[in-house]
């Protein structure tokens, strides 16, 4: 059993070089086994690439099934509400965040986004249309669901900016958690009393920056930085 010299990471017999940061293996009491079959492929040609046709059929007729089974179980299982309705919507969503982008690797994020957003909105819309909710669909939810669509759309365009490390991504998915926090409250509290009065999302908020600042400060000074990097292998 050897170990990197440079970064510490335990080593396979078969490795030559640290598979982590490239400093070639030297030790004169365990030298590289050349023979043993590597643990992992070597070659890009040995993993066979995925057809992205194929896995989106495969999650295509899985969602079917899902919907077809929930939709059949319902016509024997009668119930006042037509529960298997939720399933399909909840189907018929999963299947527009994941297949589309699959099949259409150049939709620009702004499509996605708003492909998904239109997709909850919608599937929300005739969960209230059924429970006769359209006061909190249009007083609550759209808004909440238009908020997080408005959230995760800065978010990703931040987080594609240039090359984020590890710690700026998380600094920024958990600044963007605490706002809309705060967001979700004050249209709750619209809804409910027509008037906004802070309280559990300042707690959130609270907490967010306290988790921000160590992640600055870890960011900001070099020793700790590296620090992080080497025991996490950033
Ligand atoms: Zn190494």
């Amino acid at each position: 059993m050897s170990y990197c010299v440079n970064c510490g990471v335990e080593l396979d017999d078969t490795a030559a070089v640290c598979p982590l940061c490239q400093t070639p293996v030297c030790n004169p009491s365990c030298p590289v086994d050349l023979e043993s079959p590597k643990p992992f492929p070597v070659e890009r040609s040995e993993v066979p690439p995925v057809s992205r046709v194929a896995v989106a059929l495969l999650l295509s007729s899985m969602f079917l099934s899902v919907a077809l089974v929930c939709g059949l179980l319902n016509l024997f299982l009668r119930t006042e509400h037509a529960w298997s309705l939720y399933v399909i919507g909840a189907a018929a969503m999963l299947w527009v965040w994941v297949v589309p982008p699959l099949l259409a690797r150049q939709l620009s994020l702004l499509v996605r986004l708003l492909l998904d957003v239109t997709a909850i909105a919608v599937y929300i819309y005739l969960i209230a249309l059924d429970l006769n909710g359209m006061d909190w669909y249009w007083g609550l939810a759209l808004p909440v669901i238009l908020l997080g669509g408005a959230c995760v759309l800065v978010l990703s365009i931040l987080l594609d900016e240039g090359r984020r490390s590890i710690l700026s991504s998380v600094t920024l998915i958990i600044g963007t958690g605490g706002i809309f926090s705060v967001g979700v409250e004050y249209f709750i509290d619209q809804f409910l009393n027509h008037q906004w009065q802070p309280a559990w999302s300042l707690v959130v908020l609270a907490i967010c920056v306290a988790l921000i600042i160590p992640l600055i400060v870890v960011r900001r000074v070099p020793y700790l930085r590296e620090e992080v990097r080497r025991r996490f292998h950033m």
